[in-house]
């Protein structure tokens, strides 16, 4: 998850990734689609965070 800095809202990146591994990436930049505002944004892996729930995405009408 990364907050969107248009917004000011978390957002999920799309990735999916385990604890152990998002914890042995390092410190890089990433780009990805942001589905709040369509914007792509990049930002550094240590500003982002897991979501527990990945299975769990919010459905919201009129996207
Ligand atoms: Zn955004």
């Amino acid at each position: 998850m990364i907050r969107c800095p248009y917004r000011g809202q978390a957002v999920s990146t799309g990735i999916e990734i385990d604890e152990a591994t998002f914890a042995r990436l390092p410190d890089t930049l990433i780009l990805s689609r942001c589905p709040l505002c369509g914007l792509e944004h990049v930002w550094w892996k240590n500003e982002a965070w897991l979501e527990p729930t990945r299975y769990d995405t919010p459905r919201k009408t009129g996207s």
